[in-house]
């Protein structure tokens, strides 16, 4: 809250927008809203739970504005964005700018107030939220807009002319960012009822006139420049598609007259007919390319970029966190700058800093060296201009060589290298690895072994995690309690976990996982390679962020680090104690991962240390291990000729880690998705005996991927209800369930499980749950 009185402290000398001649220019796509230490994540839950005004809401986040634009101002930007600062997400905002509110949230005209806004962000006490979904491939979630062919737009919110004349007054003169009319359309769902029969493009001149009115209210306002994001450009599209974007920006043209008009493309390079369509649209200025995932751009632009246009050019990657290679982007932007002509070729990040941490600044226990790597939003804003600087013969000379001084070091150090792993790894290289049996004879062995019923029943791994026991964890990270006390806490944990599965008759248990706060952080823990960041948070939605670990080095496993805790368990029951892991796939999409080799040596890097804990887990007895990849079907490239590769050593990957165990040992894996349709064969291809998968809240989707004739033969436990919501779910509609299951799987493959871990859940709520999901199993067992 003392950050309220603050904004009306941060002071602007005036700054000087226009670019004199000779001179480089800078521009940042976009940048993080939550602030260095999560200010808005704390002020918007403050206003939610009814502890603060919005009034409060506004000052926080005004102040938070202002602090940005200060800063970009102070550092020398040219280019600095303003409305890329959004409450809950910039797609929303948009959705309130054109009115495109869906009328189950009763909006009675006028401007989108906090109300109407945050009830499609989170729902109220009539209504559930709006959907949300993965914006492109990072780990930031949109919400959906709803669109029908009765939808009337107009003229709701005016936040981008605000938030312009807002940064004017502070004396900054910034480029209002809106999502381009045609991305927009396509990042939309048509609305319930209408699915099959709409095409969300043909709204297209009816969402024109609400651009129009924004353009026209900027320009009175005073902008020169306007962005208009436009990543659904960098996707596969077809002629149709690309059509809209000419369509679009034609009808645009005149009303855009006099301004300088920004499309920003980022996360691939644009595919050539795409670029050509780019490059043709009327009354654009200049084009914004993400030079960093996307390097197929300069060729693009070597074959032609339209002349008098500028080239923004994205050489600062906006979606990691290390520091940038100056050198090499100096080298780039000179090949551009031969093309484009000096003055038209502006430095940028290579998308919005949205997806990057905010501050090394804060980062106080990284070491030097590692620090020296590093460049969080804060630190590539001056990486921009210092890039731009250098152009424009002011290159900082003290800057470059710290530079290069730490490329040195990082390229040198021990700590990055570790000859032992890069000769494993490398080792690996052309064979497939996969167990030597097919997964009927293996099934086969285990069920001696095992002597499991049909419909065998399990959960995926966590249990309900107590104020009790996060109090036990972070004492004891703290150093508040002893080693002895904390193993004793948990292994007391442990053991009313196992009593209470043997209780409701579970068939393969679990340990519970009390000893993790997060799937990802408890390995790279425990894993050389891996660093921790105190501050380094990136939104995820809403007010939702995650703190992914760096990963900097070779990686590799000291110690076993699952299997005191899994041997603690399966020495309480007799029942079979399922091993629990994280899979390499998701330990690496969930993090920062290195840029100087390819992410999938990384990943078999990562592989080879999960495959010596299957194997320590299997030598102390463990006979069923799950190897986690929630993440799996993130890491999927945007661009359909890329996916195939992808899959291809991510699968191998995974069966790295489990192609060395016994066929009497079981092999689980778990993910978080039922849309794999249309990544079924490399599904098949991981080669589990059995995976567990959510499926309570799309039964149908996945199903029909039986009903097609996909051939399945291991074992299969489609969740059969929602963990994520507290309801409890009735024996019969369980019995359903598994009912409607029977009709396209075999008995003898079919699992019966919750859709994923139960940690968010209370115990009042999974004892019923689980109690009711077990009786179920038997029902059905005794028609077969
Ligand atoms: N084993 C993990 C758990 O149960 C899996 C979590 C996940 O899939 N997101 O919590
Ligand atoms: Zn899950």
């Amino acid at each position: 809250r003392s950050l309220s009185t603050k904004s009306s402290r941060v002071f602007y000398s005036s700054v000087r927008f226009t670019v004199s001649s000779g001179e480089m220019a800078s521009h940042i796509v976009g940048y993080p809203r939550m602030g260095p230490k999560r200010e808005l994540k704390f002020a918007l839950e403050s206003f939610w739970d009814g502890k603060s005004s919005a009034e409060e809401l506004q000052e926080v986040a005004a102040y938070l504005r202002a602090s940005i634009w200060k800063q970009m101002a102070d550092t020398g930007i040219n280019y600095i964005p303003s409305n890329t600062f959004s409450f809950y997400d910039q797609v929303l905002d948009t959705t309130a700018m054109l009115g495109a509110i869906p009328p189950r949230y009763v909006w009675n005209g006028g401007e989108v107030g906090f109300d109407v806004y945050f009830s499609m962000a989170r729902g109220n006490a009539d209504v559930p939220a709006m959907e949300m979904t993965k914006w492109f491939d990072t780990n930031y979630h949109y919400i959906v807009p709803e669109l029908g062919p009765d939808v009337k737009f107009t003229y709701a919110s005016h936040k981008a002319v605000n938030e312009y004349k807002e940064a004017k007054a502070l004396g900054v003169d910034t480029v209002p960012v809106i999502i381009g009319p045609v991305s927009y359309l396509l990042l939309s769902k048509p609305a319930k009822g209408v699915e099959k029969s709409f095409s969300l493009l043909s709204l297209i001149d009816k969402i024109l006139p609400v651009y129009r009115e924004v353009v026209a209210e900027l320009r009175a306002a005073g902008a020169s420049w306007i962005q208009f994001d436009e990543p659904k450009l960098v996707m596969d599209l077809d002629s149709h598609q690309l059509q809209a974007f000419t369509h679009a920006y034609s009808e645009l043209e005149s009303y855009l007259s006099g301004l300088n008009v920004l499309i920003e493309t980022y996360f691939a390079d644009v595919p050539a007919e795409a670029y050509k369509t780019l490059t043709s649209l009327k009354g654009i200025t200049a084009f914004g390319f993400d030079l960093v995932r996307g390097p197929k751009t300069l060729d693009l632009v070597k074959g032609g970029f339209p002349s008098g246009k500028f080239l923004f050019a994205g050489v600062v990657d906006g979606r990691n966190i290390w520091a940038n290679d100056l050198v090499a982007s100096l080298d780039t932007l000179r090949s551009l700058e031969s093309i484009v002509g000096k003055d038209k070729l502006v430095v940028s990040t290579s998308c919005s800093l949205l997806h990057t941490a905010v501050d090394l600044v804060n980062e106080t226990k990284l070491d030097k060296e590692l620090k020296s790597w590093l460049a969080f939003a804060a630190q590539k804003i001056v990486e921009v201009n210092a890039l731009a600087k250098a152009l424009s013969s002011q290159k900082d000379e003290a800057f470059f060589s710290a530079n290069v001084a730490a490329h040195t070091s990082r390229k040198s150090s021990p700590r990055v290298t570790n000859e032992a792993v890069q000769k494993a790894a490398a080792a690996l290289k052309g064979s497939d690895h996969r167990r030597a049996t097919t997964v009927g004879a293996r099934l086969e062995a285990q069920q001696k072994k095992l002597n499991l019923p049909i419909l065998p029943t399990t959960t995926i791994g966590s249990f309900p995690q107590t104020m009790d026991l996060r109090r036990v964890r972070r004492e004891y990270k703290a150093k508040k309690i002893s080693e002895d006390d904390y193993v004793k806490a948990i292994k007391e944990e442990i053991s009313k976990v196992v009593q209470l599965q043997e209780e409701l008759d579970i068939d393969v248990l679990v340990h519970g996982e009390p000893e993790r706060n997060d799937m990802v952080e408890f390995f790279g823990e425990q894993l050389s390679g891996f660093a921790f960041t105190v501050n380094g948070w990136v939104q995820s939605y809403g007010s939702r962020c995650v703190k992914p670990p760096i990963i900097y080095g070779d990686v590799s496993r000291p110690k076993p680090m699952t299997v005191f805790w899994s041997s603690i368990a399966q020495s309480l029951t007799k029942r079979p104690m399922k091993g629990m892991l994280t899979g390499p796939v998701t330990i690496l999409n969930w993090s920062f991962v290195r840029n100087d080799q390819p992410r999938f040596e990384t990943c078999y890097q990562i592989a080879l240390s999960i495959k010596d804990e299957v194997e320590d887990l299997q030598n102390a007895g463990i006979n069923v291990i799950q190897i986690d990849e929630a993440a799996l079907r993130e890491g999927l490239p945007l661009r359909k000729s890329e996916q195939a590769f992808y899959l291809e050593w991510a699968v191998q990957s995974f069966r790295i880690t489990n192609c060395g165990v016994h066929d009497t040992t079981q092999i689980h894996t778990h993910m978080c998705y039922s849309n794999f349709n249309d990544i079924i064969h490399s599904i098949i291809d991981m080669d589990a005996d059995v995976i567990t998968i959510e499926n309570s809240r799309s039964d149908e989707k996945l199903l029909s991927v039986f009903r097609e004739g996909v051939k399945y033969s291991a074992g299969i436990g489609p969740g059969v209800y929602d963990i994520h919501s507290p309801r409890i779910p009735s024996t019969e509609e369980i019995v359903d369930r598994i009912t409607k299951m029977l009709a396209v799987l075999e008995s003898n493959i079919l699992w019966v499980n919750p859709d994923c871990g139960l940690k968010t859940r209370k115990y009042s709520e999974v004892k019923p749950a689980i109690s009711n999901m077990v009786a179920a199993a038997k029902a059905v067992r005794t028609q077969l």
